[in-house]
């Protein structure tokens, strides 16, 4: 029972009630009442702490203007042990609110270019109005009151968020709406302070906390939707629009892909249901792509612990400026990996990077502005693992040159220079591990990585500190070939 039940719960009193839409103070009191007592120990100062904390969104798209008209009611509680006088959150889409700052490539913006953002009508913290300060990607709320330890924090916003005509991780194309980190996230605080996102034009600049979801979406019955977590309830409105419920436990984001003419091919193995989504009119062979997806899934599940979610969702979507994208329980995968001629050993290589990003990233979670090698490296180590043991072969990059790894997205001056360091630095020092320790040990660190550091957030120091313990040897000279703290 526990948090499981009163999930539940939470789910069947917002399913059955009509308050659903937040309407000012007199429904807020409503809300709150329909929340368990936070009557968990403290156990760790993370904030906001999973378990502890779940967002509850309305969405409203309009397809004609693009807009996506939002409430969101977050609760959560005070875990950081210390009293919160601000909170930060990130607000990605006003990263492409102008021509100069847009992440996204010229030639993403098909209709030229167009500014997105996101607006506030009304923000409450605990039930009160806030003060707020926009910068950047980041949106600064500023209570009324401090917050104290232990004190329960309820977050209340209306929003409407633009969504751009823009081939990109946010943005619509071709009748697709891809809604990746669309919302309103509370940034996590911790002993280093806020970890604030920014406006990066390549790599994940964002640092993010699991929490679990209750997510109400309004589109035309005409389109479909996919998204991180599970459907529990579509109702038909009578006036062609639908609304569809998805609930989403422990999840690290939450992403959605509305589309128009899509097809789905599903498959549910014991544990869990995969599904893979392309336009209707894309002939590649989708069978067999679904066929890999479980295979990924099962060796992974193996290799490393369990796949945690009951659903697992792969979406093609016209998307540029990355071949894939990852998100808690679904991924993005750029549709012209679909086009006749597409190099296929590319497809398997990104199905299996993006997928692996579900055990590092999603499970255990990393600082990606600070520490981008952690979840990088491991995904793109774990797609050759993948592709070796299913091939016979032993391709891949294998131990390249010692690079520096300790760097930050910040410090990295292009796209090469990141890729370089996060993807084929972090993907070597694996590599090189196994050379040291065997595949074994390797296996058995990952795993110990993976128990410890479930739904959490993991450091560089975190995981050499495993790598300690299951070695059983001085492992010191092999990490200071790999992380020069002083030089950069
Ligand atoms: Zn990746």
């Amino acid at each position: 029972m526990g948090r499981k039940f009163w999930f539940i719960v939470i789910v069947a009193v917002l399913i059955s009630s009509s308050y659903f839409f937040w309407n000012g103070n007199q429904s807020s009191t409503q809300v709150a009442a329909t929340l368990p007592a936070s009557n968990k120990p403290e156990t760790a100062s993370t904030f906001p702490a999973p378990g502890k904390t779940l967002y509850r969104m309305s969405l409203y798209l309009d397809i004609n203007t693009r807009t996506l008209h939002g409430t969101t009611i977050l609760t959560t509680n005070n875990t950081c042990g210390q009293v919160l006088s601000e909170l930060w959150f990130t607000i990605y889409p006003d990263a492409f609110r102008n021509s100069a700052a847009t992440p996204a490539p010229a030639s993403a913006y098909y209709a030229g270019f167009e500014p997105a953002g996101i607006e506030f009508e009304e923000i409450l913290v605990n039930y009160k109005p806030v003060d707020y300060i926009k910068e950047g990607v980041s949106l600064q709320l500023i209570p009324a009151e401090e917050i104290l330890p232990g004190q329960d924090i309820a977050v209340e916003m209306k929003w409407k968020a633009r969504i751009p005509r823009l081939s990109y991780r946010y943005g619509y194309k071709d009748g697709v709406f891809m809604l990746g980190h669309f919302y309103p996230v509370l940034n996590v605080y911790d002993d280093r302070g806020w970890r604030i996102s920014y406006d990066s034009d390549f790599g994940d600049p964002f640092c993010l906390n699991c929490a679990d979801y209750v997510v109400r979406l309004n589109i035309p019955e005409a389109y479909s939707m996919v998204s991180t977590g599970s459907v529990v309830e579509t109702i038909a409105e009578d006036n062609g629009r639908q609304f569809i419920t998805v609930i989403a436990e422990n999840v690290r984001d939450f992403a959605i892909v509305v589309s128009h003419q899509y097809q789905a091919l599903k498959e549910t193995e014991q544990k869990y249901t995969v599904s893979i989504h392309a336009p209707d009119q894309a002939h590649a062979s989708l069978d067999s792509m679904l066929q890999e997806t479980i295979d990924i899934l099962d060796f992974f599940s193996c290799t490393w612990g369990s796949y945690p979610y009951p659903e697992f969702k792969v979406v093609f979507v016209p998307m540029q400026g990355f071949h894939g994208m990852e998100y808690s329980g679904i991924i993005f995968l750029s549709k012209e990996l679909l086009r006749p001629g597409a190099d296929q050993q590319q497809t398997r290589f990104l199905l299996a990077h993006e997928a692996a990003h579900q055990w590092w990233y999603g499970l255990v979670g990393n600082d990606q502005v600070r520490e981008p090698w952690l979840d990088e490296g491991l995904a793109n180590w774990g797609a050759y693992k993948y592709l070796n043991q299913q091939d016979q072969t032993s391709k891949g990059s294998k131990a390249g040159a010692r690079i520096n790894l300790a760097r930050e997205l910040k410090d990295m001056h292009s796209r090469d220079d990141y890729y370089s360091t996060a993807y084929t630095g972090g993907e070597s020092f694996w590599w090189g591990l196994e050379k040291e320790l065997g595949e074994e040990k390797v296996k058995q660190v990952l795993r110990r990585y993976l128990a410890n550091y479930r739904f959490q957030i993991a450091t560089t120091g975190d995981l050499l500190q495993v790598i300690q313990q299951e070695a059983h040897r001085d492992m010191q000279e092999y990490f200071n070939s790999w992380f020069n703290y002083h030089n950069e």
